[in-house]
């Protein structure tokens, strides 16, 4: 909808709410309330989304399958838990462009990047350079860094941090490709985030990904703060795997089972090594305890253990609704939502702050990252004594995301009033 024009008032906010197809998903969800029991502004969910009023059903009837059942309820629910994760893999692969064979739903999001990387990062000599953005997510560095060392090698020669040049916020993708064709043959694997979770970059993951590959790297993106964000086509772009967490834009609820994606040219790859456990070895003979590990064929190979099923039955409610509402038109809601707020903080001279995130929608997804120049973390805290709920990053942003599922244009319309008073304060 890039051709609506915007304009500033509350009657249009009202007007644009009115006429949102998708208005009605935000009922869905529980809001978070004000002290004086009004519905907050909730602009957090690229930290943490919010509960689906289905997620509770979904849990509870694991709980009353337990009880009914203790360890039958393996073979016995109604859901049998078994195969239990298997229920979020269409949704899942439906979510991120991937074969059903590609994706699993397992462990957490470092865990998955760890087991990712013991199979993908293959360090040489002559080739063992790991890209990553400059302002990756702390635990990703963290991770990247452990297995430079793991392997021998030096972080601070091995590991290649790209940055935007100087005066820019945003890295571009030329500079990326122009790395890789320098620097190519010396690098074993580009890990960078989908969507920048500091800036809210989202990259061109399928540009990227052939640059990368043309020189033999291997290619996987954190995709954290893009899935259930943008559309996404991991298949088709051909990256060779994948992770992201399920509790930001996927409502999965804090600490929930994360996702991974392996490329199907790898599911039958007998010769990368992995750190094995019994969920990824075959179903047939998984319960014969045999000695020798006999890996599933496709992402699911990778599982370590039987998983949490509290958790996915959480994720199951969500992925539902993402189901019912298409990753499509919830992208095409967001696009207009996100120009519509970054008109509205445009519309008075404020000198307090600037946008660090791009300003092309295909450059983006639900975000904004303010950049101040004065009243810091009190601003974040203010709004949030007034209902309004934002992130705040150290030293001088303030991150904002309008999700399309549960927020409205009149959410918009309320924090930009707001925090405009707040920064000319
Ligand atoms: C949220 C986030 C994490 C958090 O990792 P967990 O293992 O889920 O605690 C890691 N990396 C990125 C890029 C993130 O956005």
């Amino acid at each position: 909808m890039p051709t609506v024009k915007f304009e500033a008032g509350r009657d249009f906010a009202q007007a644009m709410t009115a006429a949102d197809p998708l208005a009605a998903y935000r009922d869905r969800f529980h809001i978070p309330k004000t002290s004086a029991g009004s519905d907050c502004v909730y602009l957090c969910g690229h930290s943490l989304g919010l509960q689906p009023k289905s997620a509770r059903a979904c849990v509870e009837q694991e709980l009353q399958e337990w009880a009914r059942l203790g360890v039958e309820g393996h073979f016995h629910a109604r859901n049998p838990w078994m195969p239990y994760h298997e229920l979020l893999t269409a949704p899942t692969a439906r979510l991120v462009g991937a074969l059903p064979s590609e994706v699993v739903v397992m462990n957490s999001l470092t865990v998955n990047l760890h087991l990712m990387m013991v199979s993908f990062y293959r360090p040489t000599p002559s080739r063992n350079k790991i890209v990553i953005e400059s302002s990756a997510f702390p635990s990703d560095q963290y991770a990247v860094q452990s297995q430079i060392s793991f392997h021998g090698y030096d972080p601070a020669a091995s590991l290649l941090e790209i940055a935007p040049r100087f005066g820019d916020t945003a890295i571009r993708t030329e500079d990326i490709e122009t790395l890789i064709a320098e620097k190519g043959q010396q690098i074993a694997l580009v890990l960078l985030g989908g969507v920048n979770y500091y800036t809210g970059q989202a990259f061109d993951c399928s540009r990227i990904t052939e640059a990368a590959q043309a020189q033999g790297c291997v290619v996987g993106f954190d995709m954290a703060h893009a899935a259930g964000n943008l559309q996404l086509q991991l298949h088709d772009w051909g990256v060779d795997f994948a992770v992201w967490c399920s509790y930001k834009y996927l409502n999965g609820g804090p600490g929930c089972v994360a996702g991974c994606f392996v490329h199907e040219r790898h599911a039958r790859n007998q010769e990368l090594p992995r750190f094995a456990g019994w969920w990824g070895h075959d179903k047939s003979s998984r319960f014969q305890m045999p000695s020798r590990f006999q890996p599933i064929a496709g992402a699911e190979g990778w599982q370590l253990s039987n998983p949490s099923i509290l958790s996915m039955a959480a994720l199951r409610a969500s992925m539902e609704i993402f189901d019912e509402a298409t990753i499509a038109r919830l992208r095409a809601k967001s696009e207009t939502l996100t120009s519509y707020l970054e008109f509205l903080l445009a519309q008075e001279e404020c000198e307090n702050f600037s946008i660090l995130t791009p300003r092309d929608p295909s450059q983006r997804g639900a975000q904004l990252s303010l950049q101040l120049k004065k009243g810091g973390r009190g601003i974040c805290e203010r709004l949030a004594q007034r209902g309004i709920i934002c992130d705040w990053r150290e030293p001088d942003i303030l991150r904002v995301a309008p999700v399309p599922l549960y927020n409205s244009f009149l959410d918009a319309h309320t924090f930009a009033d707001k925090c405009l008073v707040e920064m000319k304060a």
